[in-house]
């Protein structure tokens, strides 16, 4: 077995880990996965346990896809790369193209531009919102909106976009012309508003105030998840995506759905965006396209988009924007496997019944544990409890109670991730109702020696 205290000295002395504080690496040293096989990953100590974060809300169908692996070990035999940029392309991203197409038919996506990860897609759909109205004539169109607690990736308009501060700061100044609006999050808002179907009222006249402020004909595009994930799992009453639809469509807005973590069937539907029965005019994915295997991302774009750059015959429609990867032939290969596993398993209706579960099982754990200030989910596999110190004043549990639930439960069986003051569940959806089980125990346990 190797040394682990070792390892961690090498780890700190040679690395930094996002999201973390570089200090942090010593202190708290993390745990060092050295396997994994199915829905569990092993340390080098040994200890196993149930993935509750799936990667990092990648790897939906497990760690032993086996046609997953097989699929980029043949490719990267046949090409292992080649680029897709003007006059090359290559046979398995056509191939998967032609399945995207498919798989979002009902989303009204007919094309793909394919980006190395969320934050690339997040950008390429940015960009290409302002190039269409450029196309169009519409050279004002430059400002774009989104929600307060959303996140958007690291790229510097995917933190422009961003709403929470810790992801912003550091970083200024950041692109000008973005502004947010206020997120139906019934725990906590500025309206004091707890009703899930008055407070989305409450926040699409926000959207529709903050348009009218800035002038509709300035902005480009508005960006959000389906349901809010990184911010701490919070999904909106169902009027409120469909508003959101409304008022941009009135107001010659793009609807930009950042579904980096929801495209594949995590909400139970498959996709975020059909869950609330929304067309979206551009749909980034990234994370679950390729189960977390390999660095993918697509951006899906919509006719009306599309048509508009097709028939440009101006030059403004040609694309100055790519990555080395786009269209990664490996990529590909395991993207087109991936979706063919995750349509044969059906993981949406997996994501759906075990989603329920933990649902249920959150909500009793809150009966037991006065630090669930509030519990969220309910919308396939994914969840969040928001722990306090007091119930009453809503007070945010401290960074180190929040680490030791963290750490218990990974002692008990699971790993979770704790985010701010919200542990978030987010695991394979592949797991079973055990797996879940182990989860909501080792949940208890960590909240037990927290209390
Ligand atoms: N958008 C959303 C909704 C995300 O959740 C994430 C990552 O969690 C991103 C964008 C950024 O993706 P990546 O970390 O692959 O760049």
């Amino acid at each position: 077995m190797k040394d682990s205290n070792f390892l961690k000295e090498k780890n700190a002395r040679s690395l930094w880990h996002p999201m973390t504080h570089p200090a942090d690496s010593l202190a708290n040293p993390p745990a060092i996965i050295t396997s994994a096989q199915g829905v569990r990953i092993s340390d080098v100590d040994g200890h196993e346990v149930v993935d509750g974060v799936g990667g990092l809300w990648n790897v939906n169908l497990g760690f032993s896809c086996q046609p997953v692996k097989d699929a980029i070990a043949r490719q990267l035999d046949v090409l292992p790369y080649y680029s897709t940029f003007r006059g090359t392309t290559n046979d398995a991203v056509i191939e998967l193209s032609e399945e995207l197409r498919d798989f979002y038919e009902p989303d009204g996506l007919t094309r793909a531009f394919y980006t190395s990860g969320g934050s690339d897609s997040v950008e390429t759909a940015l960009r290409l919102a302002r190039q269409y109205h450029k196309i169009r004539g519409d050279e004002g169109r430059t400002k774009f909106l989104s929600l307060k607690k959303g996140y958007h990736g690291t790229h510097m308009g995917g933190a422009s976009v961003n709403g929470n501060a810790n992801f912003r700061t550091q970083y200024e100044p950041l692109l000008p012309g973005c502004f947010h609006i206020p997120a139906p999050y019934t725990y906590r808002n500025p309206f004091n508003e707890t009703d899930p179907e008055k407070l989305a009222a409450l926040c699409l006249q926000a959207l529709q105030d903050e348009i009218a402020f800035q002038g509709a004909g300035t902005i480009a595009a508005m960006i959000m998840e389906p349901i809010l994930g990184a911010g701490g799992v919070i999904p909106p009453h169902e009027s409120f995506m469909p508003g959101v639809r409304d008022i941009c469509t009135k107001n010659g807005i793009l609807l930009i759905a950042d579904e980096v973590i929801t495209a594949f069937g995590r909400t139970g539907s498959w996709t975020g965006s059909r869950h609330w029965g929304v067309q979206p005019d551009m749909m980034a994915t990234a994370k679950a396209i390729t189960n977390g295997y390999f660095p993918f991302g697509a951006v899906m774009i919509a006719d009306k988009v599309v048509e508009v750059f097709e028939s440009d015959t101006s030059g403004k429609a040609a694309i100055g924007h790519g990555y080395t990867y786009s269209g990664h032939p490996v990529g590909a290969a395991a993207a087109l496997a991936c979706l063919a596993e995750t349509k044969r398993l059906k993981v949406n209706e997996n994501a759906a019944a075990r989603g329920a579960e933990m649902y249920a099982g959150l909500l009793a754990l809150q009966e037991k544990h006065e630090l669930i200030g509030d519990v969220r989910g309910g919308h396939g596999l994914m969840c969040a409890i928001e722990l306090v110190s007091d119930r009453a004043s809503k007070t945010p549990i401290d960074k180190k109670s929040g680490g030791v639930v963290q750490d218990v439960a990974y002692r008990s069986g699971a790993i979770v991730r704790i985010s701010g003051p919200n542990i978030i569940l987010s695991p394979p959806l592949v797991l079973t109702s055990e797996d879940v089980q182990v989860i909501l125990s080792s949940l208890d346990a960590g909240l037990e020696a927290a209390a």
